[in-house]
């Protein structure tokens, strides 16, 4: 493995899993966030997580102990990239904020370093000309609870270097996750890009009232061996983040079906607390 430093920008939900899984890994990793307040926000989080690996992976005390002490926290970006091999780019999902953060980011980094970004719905191109060092940029998307749901979506854009996206595979495999290479830009990824029109597909017999839940969840795991039909998939997904894109993609075409649906979302289930798995109803009741 060519790396062995590695800094992570931005320590919320994700970058503060990616930073923890990396350090427990074995790699020594730097965390960088905007302030000293982000920075102890970070330390309690991934403390946090030390009981949580302990639990879900069978690991000791000394283990986590041993990952957490890997970690350096830092809050000025070129000390925090100073000797990085790679960073890793957590922070918000804002055109203009990552932007900012490249243009800096290419300025205070060592020519060697290789960057990634764990965005979920832009794509790398969008920043690879603030980067200043295209060729050394591509996407590495991790999901949430990274310790178990172990995917890395690897994914180039037309510049990267086929060199450093082959590193940065082995990278992902290096630190337990099931590496998933993409060759070209995609946006949604490998996951979204089957799930997100699946899911459109099932709520859009349910609106045109074809079939109701239970029927259209059942046809599906009888027909093809599934554990889930897409109803149960769209509790576990959030009926918050469902309605958003219904919402945006009703606004974006018009189209009668996907208003009615967005209304059906809203007032029927987020209007009346029913969120999904997280409130313990949804389209079913847990
Ligand atoms: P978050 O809001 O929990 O955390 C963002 C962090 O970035 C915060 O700690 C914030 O202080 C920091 N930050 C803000 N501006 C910064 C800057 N200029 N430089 C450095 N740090 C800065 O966000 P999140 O949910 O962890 O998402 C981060 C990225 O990961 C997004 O691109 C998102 O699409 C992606 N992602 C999120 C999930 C998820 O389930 N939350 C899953 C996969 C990918």
């Amino acid at each position: 493995m060519n790396y062995q430093n590695i800094t992570v920008a931005g320590s919320g939900v994700l970058g503060s899993q990616i930073a923890y899984q990396t350090a427990f890994k074995g790699f020594q990793v730097t965390v960088y966030d905007i302030n000293d307040e982000a920075l102890q926000h970070a330390q309690d989080r991934i403390a946090k997580l030390k009981p949580l690996y302990q639990q879900d992976l069978g690991v000791t005390q000394e283990e986590v102990d041993a990952a957490y002490a890997r970690l350096t926290f830092k809050s000025d970006l070129a000390q925090a990239v100073a000797n990085a091999d790679l960073v890793i780019e957590a922070i918000p999902e804002v055109v203009a904020i990552k932007t900012d953060f490249y243009t800096q980011l290419g300025k205070v980094a060592p020519a060697k370093t290789i960057f990634a970004t764990n965005s979920s719905t832009l794509l790398p191109s969008q920043f690879a000309a603030a980067t200043g060092r295209p060729a050394q940029f591509l996407a590495l998307h991790f999901a949430n609870t990274i310790w178990k749901n172990n995917t890395a979506e690897i994914m180039k854009h037309a510049g990267t270097d086929m060199k450093v996206f082959e590193e940065v595979v082995e990278f992902a495999r290096a630190i337990g996750m099931v590496p998933l290479p993409l060759y070209k830009e995609q946006p949604g990824y490998i996951l979204n890009s089957l799930l997100v029109p699946f899911l459109d597909a099932a709520e859009l017999l349910l609106i045109k009232e074809v079939a109701d839940p239970e029927t259209i969840d059942k046809t599906w795991m009888i027909g093809t061996g599934a554990p889930l039909g897409p109803f149960a998939i769209l509790d576990i997904v959030g009926i918050n983040t469902a309605h958003n894109i219904v919402e945006a993609k009703a606004a974006a075409t018009g189209d009668e079906n996907m208003k009615k649906l967005a209304t059906l979302l809203k007032t029927e289930y987020i209007d009346k607390g029913k969120l999904g798995r997280a409130t313990g109803e949804g389209f079913y009741t847990y």
